[in-house]
């Protein structure tokens, strides 16, 4: 049979997160040794509050479809999550709740790109996002940063590379895959770009606001001039450890959450109902009043105190110091070139293939974040993983020369 898929779908690439850790997770079970520092997602429990709002919710029947945007009580709660943590006021109509940050990304890329409308996109970034933005048919400017610069985008850049075509702007903050983090100041400077464009749409991912070591978040959405525009994502999959219950929203202009209701009606429908009776519980959680959620983050700043002292003894990997999320993303091109007599180090794929076999840790190399350079180690994993895996990754990287 010739060829019968779309070309949508031919013209997307494979998650290069799931994929690594997919691969991992074979490669264990065959019985090899390995220490998957490739996916990223918090190795701790849900809080135990929403492990029993979401049995209450399965008790007491709350099993049936919902609206497609939410049930209303979870859709007030977060609205009212988002006006007293991130000080911005949105209305229960201006949010739709979905199956993960991802798919409300998804939904508001769809809802917003025509084909050829620009997607202009901070790199490194989330794997997802060029891969979504070409899927709803945008044509996708990436803004290459380095890790002299934090891997930040600065207001100048910025206001180089739009114009009446860019249509989306999407960025992580704290970031996947580099942890660093925009200030209030460097936000508002960015602000001041983005209002200059009013056709442009800014897709604000803050699905790691709470894991955040250095200086408080910001939300893009305070910004005034520009708020009507934000798309703000969240969810939590990340700092309510609850990937696997798929729970995210978006925040936006009500047409724009209107448009991704009828997207998701004709798509998937409302997200599970015992997941979002466990969000009503979960939404109320943050580092402050959980100490479940606090010791969670105090685990991956001491987590990325220890892999950065690691990281001294390895100065051909060249890193700044994360802000949050839980991920380091070193410039490894100080080894491109190098050999250990028989396997050749020329580029991040090669590099990452060799961590594999020889230090039997899995890592995810840069390119697939839109940086060659560079790969990406996360450190969400026990520190006795992780200090082994930074054991392994100095012996096989001095075997190098
Ligand atoms: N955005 C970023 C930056 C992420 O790292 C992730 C996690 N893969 C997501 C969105 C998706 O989150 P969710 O599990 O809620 O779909
Ligand atoms: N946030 C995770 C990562 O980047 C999850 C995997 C994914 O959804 O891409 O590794």
């Amino acid at each position: 049979m010739s060829n019968f898929l779309s070309e949508r779908i031919c013209q997307l690439s494979v998650s290069a997160t799931l994929e690594m850790s997919k691969r991992t997770r074979e490669l264990k079970a065959e019985g090899h040794d390995i220490i998957d520092l490739s996916i990223g997602e918090p190795d701790f429990n849900t809080p135990v509050s929403v492990k029993e709002a979401a049995k209450k919710a399965i008790d007491h029947n709350q099993t049936h479809y919902t609206p497609v945007s939410g049930l209303p009580e979870l859709r007030k709660a977060i609205a009212a999550k988002l006006l007293q943590e991130n000080r911005i006021e949105y209305a229960p109509d201006q949010i739709v709740v979905s199956n993960g940050a991802k798919q409300s990304i998804a939904n508001a890329m769809l809802c917003l790109v025509n084909p050829g409308d620009e997607v202009v996109i901070p790199a490194p970034y989330w794997v997802s996002y060029p891969e979504i933005a070409k899927l709803a048919g945008g044509s996708v400017v990436k803004i290459p940063t380095s890790v002299e610069s934090n891997f930040k985008v600065t207001p100048g850049q910025v206001r180089s590379v739009l114009n009446h075509k860019s249509k989306v702007f999407v960025f992580s903050s704290p970031s996947n895959p580099t942890g660093s983090s925009y200030t209030y100041e460097e936000l508002r400077a960015l602000a001041e770009v983005f209002a200059g464009f009013p056709n442009l749409f800014l897709i604000s991912d803050e699905i790691y606001e709470y894991i955040i070591f250095n200086g408080s978040h910001t939300s893009l959405a305070i910004f005034p001039g520009i708020k009507n525009r934000v798309v703000t994502i969240n969810g939590l999959s990340k700092g309510c450890a609850m990937t696997g219950w798929r729970l995210g929203y978006m925040a936006a202009d009500a047409a724009l959450a209107k448009a991704c209701d009828k997207l998701q009606g004709q798509i998937t429908s409302n997200a599970s109902s015992i997941s979002q009776m466990a969000a009503v519980e979960g939404i109320r959680l943050n580092p402050q009043n959980s100490s479940e959620i606090r010791e969670m983050v105090q685990a991956f700043k001491q987590r990325r105190d220890i892999v950065l002292d690691y990281m001294k003894e390895i100065p051909e990997m060249k890193t700044c110091l994360p802000d949050g999320a839980f991920y380091i993303f070193p410039d490894v091109r100080a080894l491109f070139g190098k050999s250990n007599g028989s396997v050749k180090i020329t580029n991040d794929m090669d590099l990452s293939m060799y961590l594999l076999n020889e230090a039997r840790v899995a890592v995810v190399p840069g390119a697939a974040f839109g940086n060659e350079n560079c790969i990406r180690i996360s450190y969400a994993t026990s520190l006795e993983n992780l200090e082994k895996a930074m054991r392994r990754i100095i012996v096989s990287v001095k075997k190098l020369s």
